[in-house]
């Protein structure tokens, strides 16, 4: 029977294929014996886990292989569980058992969401463990799979042989866990939030993740269906195998190809380097120096930081690397660092702020860097600064720093030195704070937060949290403003660079870098280079706020058009054209904003007017079957320019309607599309 179930989306994306589920342990083959016996089980199946883990480790995945084996270090694990069989004569099983909860309780009263989150780690850690115990073979798939459980755990996930991840649905998640960070290296979408899906979801289903459902209604939730009819799962599979081809042709036309726009990649490790290598990105625009100082007992030495940003800078050859200092606090919180517990963290000590309260931290990784800054192009970059006097306190501790090392006698050099632009208050001092520092990076993730009063974790409201809000915009041309009075150049490193809907308008505000998540890095790139070669060709008038038809055919009114969405004027005021061919041309000049992953539908924008065209009724089930898309998302079009092919015969052959039906609305803002559905 077929199934649709709405997920949410942790890691976006497009996968079909078979499910591979992983179900709760089967401990019935578990015979207790003596106090020695049972601790010699524990231990075995510890160490047996331990070195599984460690094989399975690569250059990509080290960090999170190496905060698993924390955690089955922590005292209230193994060596808690070892107590119990001891004192109070359990078993090995239920020894694990008690211990896993005295751990997950601990883990699951910090305030820290990072903390919260790792008791799913423990929970998969003893699953693998009672399976070993029990002498369960963990079973692995073989073959390419959607993997479905109703948790699962890093260690799942580093088990299995990479080729053979094709997509991840989870019962429950989070967009911040470990396994959102595997897959979005892996870059594989991860849905989570179906209940009972392993009720829902059987072993060898046929199942396809599809996050395209969020195209109109904004709300980012995903669509899963589970075992479609024949043709869909064909049209399922022929959909995957063009993404993939787009991908590596992304990369393919990325690599080494200068654009005014410069596009720089956000790092958070030092694995990503070795793909920005291969890629010959323009640079780092952002290594959030936090992974070395979370998760762990005591802060990182000035020689471990030395190690890992030599190691990110040597990989870049003489390309531009951006460190930016600590930016502790808030949803970023060290355990090891003695701070109060907060009402209101995101307002309290974070970022900057931290440093200049533990002056001798930020000093060691000012070292730290000056001292890699010897080996390659590094820039420094102080996040969450408010006030002009807080730059002059960092150029304080630089000179203290510069005068430590220059008496230890090592190799250093001193680096230019940046501000993130993420509050507002930077944005009104942007002059001031301009003729301090040599460049400006704007973080609009926090930008955003803090200009429209809503906290960028809060859960259930993301249509208030919009960092395509105007306000963000004209905050982001004041401080370009101000920058380059002074001659000082911006780079935007927020979400928003890597949006492909908000890429023209930040360049046409002079933003003269992005640094966008480094999953994305080839596809912006690539996003910058047609919207220059256009712009290049462009210089012809646009006459902004006439519509012409996207099709030649026979105009049908808005009452007239067979489907309420669009009849009843929901979507904006409409009109149909019943089609005498596929050709589907652009309505207006300006760029293409977003175009629907099932390719029936691409809307436009400029200045003056939004227009989206959606070719068929209902055609957003053929999946893409039948559609050519000619242009990609934030790519400039002249009026009147083919952007994509329609095969009218197959549409009506698959039973469909294929009336194109031209949306209007006014250019201002996205507000008005919430609520809409992807017809
Ligand atoms: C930002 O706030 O936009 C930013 C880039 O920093 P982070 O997301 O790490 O807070
Ligand atoms: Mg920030």
């Amino acid at each position: 029977m077929i199934e649709e179930i709405v997920a949410k989306i942790a890691q976006g994306g497009y996968a079909a294929g078979t499910a591979f589920t992983f179900s709760k342990t089967k401990n019935e083959n578990y015979q207790a014996g003596d106090k020695e016996q049972e601790k010699s089980r524990l231990k075995a199946a510890a160490d047996k886990f331990e070195k599984k883990l460690k094989s399975g480790m690569d250059g990509k995945n080290a960090e999170l292989i190496e905060a698993e084996i924390m955690l089955l270090h922590d005292d209230d694990y193994i060596s808690f569980a070892d107590r119990l069989i001891v004192e109070e004569s359990l078993s090995a099983l239920k020894a694990l058992k008690s211990a896993e909860k005295k751990l997950c309780d601990k883990l699951e009263s910090s305030g820290n969401s990072y903390i919260r989150e790792r008791s799913a780690d423990v929970k998969g850690m003893t699953k693998v463990l009672v399976d070993i115990m029990s002498g369960n073979e963990t079973v692995l798939p073989k073959s390419p799979c959607i993997l479905v459980g109703s948790e699962l755990s890093p260690s799942d996930i580093t088990l299995i042989d990479k080729e053979m991840i094709l997509g991840i649905l989870t019962e429950t998640g989070s967009p911040t866990s470990h396994v959102a960070v595997l897959a979005g290296g892996l870059d594989v979408p991860y849905f989570y939030g179906v209940s009972d899906v392993l009720g829902k979801v059987r072993d060898g289903d046929f199942v396809i993740l599809d996050d395209s459902a969020g195209f109109l209604d904004g709300f980012g939730n995903g669509s899963v269906t589970v075992n479609p009819t024949e043709n869909i799962r064909n049209i399922a599979l022929e959909h995957q195998e063009d993404i993939l081809r787009e991908k590596s042709e992304a990369e393919k036309l990325s690599v080494n190809r200068p654009t005014k726009l410069k596009v720089y990649a956000n790092i958070g490790g030092t694995d990503e380097t070795e793909t920005l290598a291969r890629l010959q990105a323009d640079g780092i625009g952002l290594v959030r120096s936090e992974f070395l100082f979370l998760g762990r007992d005591t802060a990182p030495s000035e020689d471990e930081q030395f190690e890992a940003y030599k190691k990110i800078v040597t990989a870049m050859d003489d390309k531009e690397v951006v460190i930016r200092t600590m930016d502790i606090g808030s949803d970023k919180k060290a355990d090891w660092l003695p701070m109060e517990k907060e009402i209101n963290p995101a307002l309290g000590l974070r970022g900057l702020r931290v440093s200049l309260e533990y002056t001798e931290l930020f000093r060691t990784q000012l070292m730290a860097i000056m001292r890699a800054a010897a080996f390659g192009n590094i820039k420094i970059m102080v996040p969450m600064v408010t006030s002009v006097w807080e730059i002059d306190r960092v150029f304080e501790n630089l000179e203290a720093s510069v005068k430590e090392l220059k008496s230890r006698k090592v190799a250093f050099k001193i680096p230019e030195v940046g501000v993130m632009i993420e509050t507002p208050a930077a944005v009104m001092m942007a002059p001031e704070l301009a003729s301090k520092v040599r460049f400006f990076s704007i973080g609009t993730n926090d930008l955003a937060q803090y200009t429209l009063a809503l906290d960028r974790e809060a859960k259930g409201l993301d249509r208030y949290y919009d960092p395509m809000h105007e306000a963000i915009f004209r905050m982001v041309e004041m401080t370009v403003k101000a920058a380059h009075s002074h001659g000082i150049p911006v780079t935007v490193c927020g979400e928003l660079g890597g949006r492909p809907e908000a890429i023209a308008k930040l360049k046409s505000l002079g933003v003269d870098e992005l640094s966008v998540s480094f999953g994305k890095y080839a596809k912006v790139k690539r996003l910058v280079i047609d919207l220059e070669e256009k712009e290049s060709h462009k210089a012809k008038h646009i006459e902004k706020s006439v519509i012409k038809a996207p099709a030649d055919g026979e105009l049908v009114p808005m009452a007239e058009i067979p489907d309420t969405v669009f009849s009843s004027g929901m979507m904006g005021e409409c009109l149909g054209i019943i089609p005498i061919n596929g050709n589907i041309y652009a309505p207006i000049s300006g760029t293409v904003k977003t175009i629907a992953r099932n390719k029936h539908a691409i809307s436009f924008k400029n200045e003056s007017l939004e227009v989206l065209v959606h070719v068929g009724i209902d055609t957003v089930k053929l999946n893409g079957k039948g559609f050519t898309v000619k242009v990609s998302e934030g790519q400039y079009v002249d009026q009147g320019q083919l952007v994509l092919e329609a095969d009218m015969a197959k549409i009506k052959e698959m039973g469909f309607d294929p009336m194109v039906i031209v949306v209007k609305n006014q250019s201002e803002g996205r507000g008005h599309e919430n609520n809409k559905e992807d017809k």
